[in-house]
């Protein structure tokens, strides 16, 4: 469609913007598991009123615009505290995928230059999130995938195996994507100390609910900068954070190891450029809707939303073995898990036409491969319908008893 050639009137714009939303996914029932999460009224609005206060300014320079310097400090150091990093230093970035490529690239320009790495190796488990391998490609690194060990954690003595001397980083998820649970992180932090190479725990989805779970008085295996070894931790205030998309945090232990991600020019005619992550103009409204959302939360309030998600996904992983057939995978430690066919019934359930099932009832789940099984991230939207839920998916599994989809395809990003 070309532009058209008569600028058209905002009131029709809108309204066919709305009228464009029709299929989009319907998250604010608390229907879909991803995507989008929902911290309820008072976190829309004040989201959104402090986006629109900041969706002209520009991060660029924060020589001109101070207040963004302030807000990206005020919501590292509530994290770096949070995460007991007492002289942790960070910055906030677009999302997971950009903290993730900024971590391989501090620990790629770290190992040049003391280590003498010319081309490293990410060691990393087949559970963690395909963002390393898109890092890996992007810097060119050569990832090295260690298998999981069957309780769907990283397997130490495989990835302690697999260390070279062109080892620079060591990946462990806390919790990973795939299965809900967190890698062994003391044991993967000591192997990477002991290769000399950075050691970056992926919470981008637990960051914001395993310090919240431990403050609410349960057990959480070790994950975060009380941990010796771990180098960088990604976290993302747009998922479980429940601030709108584009905002991330990335934190290092300390300055010394913060500064191998930045960069900086000065022999260009426009100036010293200086850049803390990869983008050039960087929008101010993701960040001042994080820091909003994040100051209006407030530990309580996080507890509060950490607790409804944790009960709300106990409650379903209960209610999935209950079903005659279907099973959840390994033991997960928070708020995400994945349903799979019970051993024994691969030739009568098929946990793809249980999922279309679900889609034919209003619920958006997303698949995994290896084994096929669907996935779920749970979040405190979820909690108001999850009765309908549990009666639903014992339905759907009943219904659709030695029946199999045909489509088996299991996208978790697209292109166009
Ligand atoms: C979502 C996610 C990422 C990537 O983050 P984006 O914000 O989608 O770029 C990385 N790791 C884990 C564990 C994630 O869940």
């Amino acid at each position: 469609m070309a532009l058209p050639r008569h600028g058209r009137n905002p009131d029709d714009l809108l309204a066919e913007l709305a009228a464009m939303q029709a299929d989009d996914v319907r998250w604010r029932d608390g229907r879909t598991f991803g995507l989008v999460y929902d911290g309820g009224p008072t976190v829309h609005a004040v989201a959104e009123a402090a986006a629109a206060q900041y969706l002209h300014e520009n991060a660029l320079t924060t020589i001109a615009v101070p207040s963004l310097a302030r807000i990206q400090r005020e919501v590292v150091d509530a994290m770096a505290d949070l995460l007991h990093g007492d002289r942790a230093a960070g910055f906030m970035t677009s999302g997971g995928t950009e903290s993730i490529m900024v971590a391989v690239l501090g620990a790629r320009e770290r190992c040049r230059a003391e280590r003498g790495v010319e081309r490293g190796e990410l060691l990393l488990a087949d559970s963690a999130h395909a963002a390393f391998h898109k890092a890996a490609h992007v810097l060119g690194l050569d990832p090295v995938v260690v298998p999981v060990g069957p309780d769907g954690r990283a397997d130490v003595a495989a990835t302690a195996a697999a260390v070279t001397e062109r080892t620079v980083l060591v990946v462990a998820s806390a919790p990973g994507y795939p299965h809900g649970v967190i890698d062994p992180v003391p044991e993967l932090a000591a192997v990477a100390a002991a290769a000399g190479a950075n050691c970056h725990v992926d919470a981008c989805m637990g960051g914001f609910v395993l310090p919240f779970l431990e403050l609410d008085g349960e057990e959480v295996r070790p994950w975060d900068l009380r941990v010796p070894g771990v180098t960088s931790i990604s976290l993302d205030v747009h998922k479980l954070g429940y601030a709108p998309k584009g905002a991330s945090v990335v934190l290092w232990r300390d300055k010394a190891r913060r500064r191998w991600q930045t960069f900086s020019f000065d022999d260009w005619l426009g100036g010293f450029y200086a850049s803390p992550n990869l983008q050039g103009s960087r929008s101010g409204a993701p960040m001042a809707a994080a820091w909003a959302v994040v100051q209006h939360l407030g530990v309580d309030g996080y507890v509060a939303l950490t607790r409804r998600t944790i009960d709300t996904t106990r409650r379903m992983i209960a209610a999935v073995r209950a079903v005659d057939g279907l099973d959840v995978i390994g033991e997960p430690d928070a708020h995400l898990f994945a349903i799979r066919t019970a051993p024994g019934w691969e030739d009568r359930m098929d946990v793809f036409a249980v999922g279309d099932a679900m889609a034919a009832r209003g619920w958006y789940h997303d698949r995994l491969h290896r084994p096929d099984a669907l996935h779920l991230t749970v979040s405190a939207g979820n909690a108001p319908v999850v009765d309908a839920w549990v009666d639903d998916l014992a339905e759907a599994a009943a219904t659709v008893l030695g029946t199999r989809a045909a489509d088996r395809a299991t996208p978790y990003a697209t292109l166009e």
